[in-house]
Parts: structure tokens; sequence; C-alpha cells
């Protein structure tokens, strides 16, 4: 995604729907040589994770910092605590490897595990699971490097009153150098995906988050049914019979949406005797192997998270305003379920919540769904993914985060001059953005 073409320097998002031109790109190797970035000129600066927000949070004509070269990954273990301290630069992946090495893991996980540990947390990142929060409230402490250069730690002695600030931040309050994460000794899954008729799905999905330790269904459009997919923990011998690829079956719901346009009949028809067939899938294995995946085909995505009480009947609305208008979608619609937490900006503060992920290839235009898909989750009083696409700007989202201004307060206090603002980012604070 860093491009350095003859001088031009260019940078863009995994989806492509962000391409920026930083005026510099920098690769720190040290914390101290990241104080010195930012003590040395009074530019605008963005940090950038592994770039998989779609929303435009890293854009920046200025001074872009990445931390992959930053060293380190597993600083400590506090086995007692069950806590670790955690390179925030590093990626989930990179941290999942390096912990197990001494035994521990996360406690949950995403759909991929690409994703930098100071991204994951700035925007909320979540799995799914009805006793699993956001990853960001598994944060006990984080060390940033503020506007001025200096380095500033926030956690159960230190300014404790910010950490609910400081663990959703969207990069607005620092660079994240480093992460005090709740961890738990490494652990085994069961993993068994199948198939059931979508009316079954709807009506067991609460049963089926209060028995799993993890689940998820995706929504085949135009088709009877969904994958129904539940993690649970394990101590068998590894294990695996499954033999199917996602991106695979993306590329072939999206060819038959192709060929079958005059007749969505038939497309139904075809896609619930595929679905008939599919033979249910089962894998034992290691807890982060299992809990993500990795994910080729590109897509733009929006993501809300609602209400557990209303999640369901938002799916169903969503789900019969597709039947009836849009023959268009064919990438599964996948809901997921966080519990509640305490954070400032974190979309599951005060209360358990419903996500529904909608997508579309990142080639094809996805406003025709996504204009569709929005007002009916936030009819329902979502809140949305902060690194998915969405529309909402400050009024809006004043209205849905009762400790916005306590954030903004903060954001005030630690970059005084709005080093850390972007377009985006001003117009969600509100802030007027100038050069
Ligand atoms: C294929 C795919 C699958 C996904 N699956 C999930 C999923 O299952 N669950 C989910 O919740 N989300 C998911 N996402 C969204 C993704 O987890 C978030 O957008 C996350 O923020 C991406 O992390 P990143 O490291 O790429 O951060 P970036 O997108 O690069 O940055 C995100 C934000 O973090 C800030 N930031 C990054 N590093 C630092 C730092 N060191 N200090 C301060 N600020 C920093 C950036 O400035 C920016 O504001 C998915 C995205 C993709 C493309």
């Amino acid at each position: 995604m860093l491009n350095n073409n003859g001088g031009d320097l260019r940078w863009s998002n995994w989806s492509r729907s962000v391409d920026i031109r930083p005026s510099s790109i920098e690769h720190p190797r040290t914390v101290e040589e990241i104080q010195e970035l930012l003590r040395s000129s009074r530019d605008r600066v963005r940090v950038a994770g592994s770039g998989h927000s779609f929303t435009p949070l890293v854009a920046t004509d200025d001074l872009l910092i990445s931390l992959e070269g930053l060293d380190g990954d597993v600083f400590e273990v506090d086995g007692e605590a069950g806590t670790a301290r955690l390179q925030a630069g590093a990626s989930l992946n990179r941290l999942s490897r390096a912990m197990q090495e001494h035994g521990w893991a996360f406690k949950n996980l995403g759909d991929i595990d690409v994703q930098s540990l100071a991204g994951a947390t700035s925007t909320a990142t979540h799995g799914t699971g009805r006793s699993f929060p956001c990853l960001s409230a598994e944060i006990e402490g984080v060390k940033l490097v503020t506007a001025d250069g200096s380095l500033l730690s926030v956690d159960r002695e230190q300014h404790p009153e910010w950490l609910p600030g400081v663990r959703v931040a969207l990069g607005a309050l620092g660079v994240l150098v480093e992460a005090e994460v709740s961890v738990r000794p490494a652990y085994k899954l069961h993993r068994r995906t199948e198939i059931r008729p979508l009316r079954q799905t709807l009506l067991d999905a609460g049963s089926r988050w209060a028995r799993h330790r993890n689940y998820e269904f995706f929504y085949l459009p135009y088709c009877d049914y969904a994958f129904n997919i539940t993690h649970d923990e394990t101590t068998a011998e590894d294990f695996s019979d499954a033999g199917g690829d996602d991106d695979e079956a993306v590329r072939q719901l999206k060819l038959l949406r192709d060929l079958t346009a005059w007749a969505p009949g038939l497309r139904r028809m075809i896609i619930n005797l595929i679905a008939r067939r599919f033979k249910t899938e089962e894998t034992v294995g290691t807890s982060w192997r299992l809990l993500a995946n990795t994910r080729e085909y590109r897509f733009n995505e929006m993501e809300y998270h609602l209400p557990a009480e209303r999640g369901l009947e938002a799916f169903e609305e969503l789900y019969t305003t597709l039947e009836r208008e849009q023959r268009r979608v064919f990438f599964p619609v996948e809901c997921r379920r966080t519990a509640g937490d305490e954070n400032w900006l974190s979309p599951f503060q005060h209360g358990s919540r419903i996500s529904i992920a909608v997508h579309t290839p990142h080639r094809e235009n996805h406003e025709w769904f996504f204009s569709l898909a929005e007002p009916i989750f936030r009819k329902y009083g979502g809140r949305p993914h902060w690194g998915k696409l969405h529309s909402l700007r400050h009024g809006d989202l004043v209205e849905l985060y009762p400790d916005f201004e306590a954030f903004l307060d903060l954001r005030r206090r630690l970059d005084p001059d709005g080093r850390f603002l972007n377009p985006h980012t001003a117009a969600l604070w509100g802030e007027a953005f100038g050069s």
C-alpha cells in the first residue's frame, strides 16, 4: 500500500477507497524517532496501521507515519494479572504468533488478523460472541507520543480517567506505541460451519449466541439459507474436513448474479440447490488460526452496530428490502454480536450490540446499496463502525454518543493545535479544517 513511484509518494488503503499523496512518509524504528518527528516540525500528521479501514481516517497531504518498522512485539506477559504489554504497531497476527510462544493468546479476534493492534483498537474492531467485547475494551493501558513529542502513559495508575477516551480514538490523540492488553492462556477451538434455512437461523440466533462461545451467520442474498459458524473451546486433537474457500464462493455468487440477471427465480433455485448440498465442515485448531481468515477478494463495506434487542428486527427489514428492491446484491450479509463496554467512542458503549455488515466488490459502485441499508440501520438505533463506510457527521454522532463531548475535551487538551486532524475526522469532531 506504500508506494514510492519515482519520488511520487502514494498510500492507498486495502479496498482502494482511499488513495493519497502525503508530502512525506516516515517509518521510525524507535519511539525516540517518533518523538523526534513530532518535535522537529509543526506539520499535520496521521498514522497508518495496516490500511484496512474503508473510511478516510488515514488520509493526509502532510506527514504520514507508519509503524511497520518499529521494533518489538511482545514486551512482557504478566501471567498473574493476565495482561501482555504489546507493541501497538505490530499486526494482530504477528502478536498472536509471538504470544503463542509465551503460551498466551488474544481472547477474541475479528474476521481477519492483519490489522495493527493500534489500528484495530482505534476503531473498536470486534469479533463475535455474546460475552466478548470489542478489542478496545481489553486495553488496560497505553503509551502515546502526543502532539508535542512527549510520551504519555494512560493506565490504571496514570490518568485512569482518560482510559475510556484513549481506547477508541481514531488516531486523534497521538501515536499509540504500546498497549497493555488483557489476554488469556493459549487455547484451541472447534469451528463448525453449516448451512441452515434462513428462517430457522433467525429463530435460533439468540440461543446460539447464548450456547456458543462465538457465533455468527452469513445470509446469502436471493437464497433461503444462511451459513452458520460457531466456535467452541476444546482440547481435542487438530482436525479438519473443511474444503471451502470463502473468496471463491463470493466469486461464484457474483458470476451467478451476472449470468442470471434476466431470471432471478433461476438464481434462487440454483443457489438453494447448491446450499442444500453443502456438507457441514468441522475444524479443530489454534484459536487465532480459526477465528481469523484471509480475505483476497477486495470489497467495500458498511457495518452498523444495533442495540441487541433490535438487531434481528433490523436484519429482517434489510432482508425484506433487498428481496423486494435490489437484485444486484450478491455478497453474503454478515451478522455478529458483541458485548457492551464503557468507552466513550465505542459503538458498544452501554450495552451489547448486534452488528450487520454489507459489502460490494471494490470496483463496483457501492452508493446504491449502502444508501439503501444505512437508513434502516439508523432507524433501529445503529452506530456505525468507525473504520467502515458511513455518512454520519458531527450532529448525528453527538446524539449517538453520550460522552462525545468528554472525548472532544480530551482531544483538545492533548492536541490543542489540531496536528492530528484530517478533513474526515474534523467533520466528525465538528472542527474547522484549515490548511
Ligand atoms: C477484509 C477486512 C476485514 C475486516 N474485518 C473486521 C472485523 O472482523 N471486525 C471489525 O471490527 N473490523 C473489521 N475490519 C475493519 C478493520 O478492523 C478496522 O478498520 C481497523 O481499524 C483496521 O486496522 P488497521 O491497522 O488497518 O488501521 P488503519 O485502517 O490503518 O487505521 C485505522 C485508524 O487507526 C489509527 N491508527 C493506526 N495506527 C495508529 C497508531 N499507532 N497510533 C494512533 N492511531 C493509529 C489511524 O490513524 C486510523 O484512524 C475489516 C477490514 C477489512 C478490510
